[in-house]
């Protein structure tokens, strides 16, 4: 068994490798949490769209290269390891899109995907409600049908960027008189439509990381519901899937933190933290084999299912444990070291968004081991 890249593979990564070293702005970009920072980060979709190296694994009428998920892991670890800037549009591209591609109608793929692949619309999440986080099926705000369309009405919260984002996807629940996961239907829907009402909220850093939405009466076109009506739950479901199992936390990230670990650790080469940064950079890279394993599994027709739980536990794990490895080294001088302090306090959230640690192990408990379902 060949276990090496093949030459076709080899050459889009150097095409890769060299389009990145031209092109990585020298200084980092400002946080994408801040309106300055959100728009350079729009400009910087706009460049990788316009070589087509925005979304890699798309086809080529929305924006893409056609390649397989295999390359785009390639491209993945070519990106973090040059160092490139976050990706704004990352909850479009890596949530809603995989939902469209399985789930939307052929004329949303045409409107929606190529504006995202550009940074020309940027797509935040808008499912938590303040009494339905991890238990999503709780969703209060409610879908009214209204002539050709619906009138969405309720709050949201925490939604990642919909500070300065353009438009949001989200649950609602259209069948009054359903309960938990029926009745409940996958909307699009405008930021700056008439009765929205965005209020950022501050993160520890004081940057409106995040924002609380309310919709009044927010009018969405029936063009606007992805999947069938009332069947919102199973199109949250690949959404979901996607935001634990693959597309999200590519290992190319994981990668490129540890070998930075590496590096640190090597000025010193202290032997108190040397099985730490083993540990990490060796996880890292099971991540990276295991990773391709499923793409693999997925090129041969299987469906991403609960074991993207177990995908989740340990990639949030392993970036905690990276960072506090990387603190530990630097002792005092972390705190002027915003680079691993800003990575550190970001791993933290890995454990909770994209459903709690304890709800992943209820998935896995229930779901995998077939462990008897525990009182809710
Ligand atoms: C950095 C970050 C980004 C986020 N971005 C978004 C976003 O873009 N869009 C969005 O909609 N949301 C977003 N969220 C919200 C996130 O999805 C929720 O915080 C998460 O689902 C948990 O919900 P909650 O905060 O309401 O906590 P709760 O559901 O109230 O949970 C509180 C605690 O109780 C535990 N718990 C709850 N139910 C059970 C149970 N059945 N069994 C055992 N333990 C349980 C939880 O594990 C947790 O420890 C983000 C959160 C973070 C931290």
């Amino acid at each position: 068994m060949d276990l090496d890249f093949d030459e076709r593979t080899a050459l889009f990564r150097a095409e890769a490798r060299t389009w990145l070293a031209d092109n990585v702005p020298d200084e980092p970009l400002a946080s994408f949490d801040t309106e300055s920072g959100f728009a350079q980060h729009r400009g910087w979709e706009a460049k990788l769209a316009d070589d087509r190296w925005s979304v890699v694994s798309w086809p080529e009428e929305f924006g893409g290269r056609d390649v397989s998920l295999l390359d785009w892991l390639v491209f993945e670890e070519e990106y973090y390891a040059a160092g490139a800037p976050g990706r704004v549009g990352q909850n479009g591209i890596f949530m809603l899109a995989p939902t469209l591609f399985a789930h939307g109608s052929e004329a949303q793929r045409r409107r929606i995907l190529p504006k995202m692949a550009r940074g020309e619309e940027i797509w935040a999440q808008a499912w938590s409600e303040p009494d339905a986080g991890s238990d999503i099926a709780s969703v209060r705000s409610r879908a009214t049908p209204t002539g050709n369309g619906w009138l969405l009405s309720g709050q949201k919260t925490w939604s990642s960027r919909a500070a300065f984002a353009d438009k949001a996807f989200g649950l609602f629940r259209s069948d009054p008189d359903s309960a938990r996961h029926h009745g409940l239907t996958y909307f699009l829907f405008d930021l700056h439509a008439p009765g929205v009402s965005v209020r950022p909220i501050a993160q520890l850093d004081g940057e409106p990381g995040f924002a609380e939405i309310f919709l009044d009466d927010v009018f969405v076109p029936a063009d606007d519901v992805v999947g069938e009506v009332h069947q919102g739950w199973r199109v949250a479901m690949t959404t979901a899937g996607n935001e634990r199992g693959l597309s999200l936390r590519s290992p190319g990230r994981f990668l490129a933190a540890a070998d930075r670990l590496v590096t640190l650790w090597a000025k010193t080469r202290d032997p108190a933290f040397s099985d730490a940064v083993a540990d990490a950079w060796i996880d890292a890279r099971a991540y990276q084999l295991y990773t391709y394993g499923t793409v693999t599994d997925l090129a041969q027709g299987r469906q991403l299912g609960p074991e993207s739980s177990v995908n989740k536990l340990f990639w949030s794990h392993l970036d905690v444990a990276l960072h506090e490895t990387a603190l530990d080294l630097l002792g005092a001088t972390a705190e002027i070291d915003p680079k691993w302090t800003d990575g550190w306090l970001f791993s933290l959230a890995g454990p909770i968004y994209g459903g709690t640690d304890q709800i992943q192990r209820d998935i896995v408990a229930e779901r995998l081991l077939g462990l008897p379902r525990g009182d809710r």
